[in-house]
């Protein structure tokens, strides 16, 4: 497959163009790059171009672009997703993972029973992660962070069409249920932390619409009901 790049302002109609900084480093010091190499650039909102290494110099790579296409390789449903993120390197699987999936946003979630909220420089890393993502899969649209925010203003707030929430009780159906119903439908899942929901979060999310969902009788790793869920939904 051509070597992806991301560089978010893609010129209209083509041209002469500087990958961004991080790119070019990656381009130049991992990918080995050479003048004459072809690549694929995208903006990380929809459009994609192919181009040709023009130039490099110590740090910095030029390419000729063609103009840009929509190539739109999303799937037919928005998942929205608000997660009680786990530690940083799992949470680094975790939003690979997502972004391969198509998962359109992430809502990164403190919960009352966190134990390590993720802090802004985690959130930061993990923006370079989920360009990586979009790279290695051929996605083309970035997975939005959203920001930081507690599980009850989550639960509030969210506003999604279909709202679902990962907690394994017996009050929770299988989310097969709510798989392929309406492609149209935007759907929200949020998933817990380590030590699972608060009776109170729960009851939050309840009265804010979600619908309880139980993956069956084994209690999964955060990462695992994630990505679980959004397989299903996405589907
Ligand atoms: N001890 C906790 C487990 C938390 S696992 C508890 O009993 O709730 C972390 C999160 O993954 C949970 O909050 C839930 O959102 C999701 N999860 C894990 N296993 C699940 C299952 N079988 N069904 C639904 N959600 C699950």
């Amino acid at each position: 497959m051509t070597k992806r790049y991301f560089v978010p302002e893609l010129p209209e109609s083509g041209g002469l163009i500087d990958l961004p900084a991080a790119e070019s480093q990656h381009a130049i010091r991992v990918m080995r790059i050479k003048v004459g190499e072809p690549v694929e650039l995208f903006n990380g909102r929809g459009k994609q171009c192919d181009a040709v290494v023009t130039e490099i110099q110590r740090n910095q790579c030029s390419c000729q672009s063609a103009p840009p296409q929509v190539i739109d390789r999303e799937p037919d449903r928005f998942i929205r997703m608000g997660i009680a993120l786990p530690k940083p390197d799992r949470s680094k699987e975790l939003i690979e993972r997502l972004t391969e999936l198509g998962v359109q946003h992430i809502t990164p979630l403190i919960a009352e029973r966190t134990q390590r909220a993720p802090t802004a420089s985690t959130i930061d890393k993990l923006q370079r992660v989920i360009i990586e993502a979009c790279k290695q899969s051929g996605r083309n649209q970035l997975l939005e962070l959203g920001s930081i925010t507690t599980a009850a203003d989550y639960f509030m707030s969210e506003s999604s069409d279909l709202k679902l929430v990962a907690h394994p009780t017996t009050d929770g159906i299988s989310p097969i249920s709510f798989a392929n119903h309406d492609q149209k439908q935007i759907c929200a899942v949020a998933v817990g932390p380590e030590g699972g929901w608060t009776e109170s979060e729960y009851q939050l999310a309840v009265k804010g619409g979600f619908a309880p969902v139980n993956l069956g009788k084994r209690i999964y790793r955060i990462e695992t009901a994630a990505v679980a869920l959004a397989a299903i939904m996405i589907s």
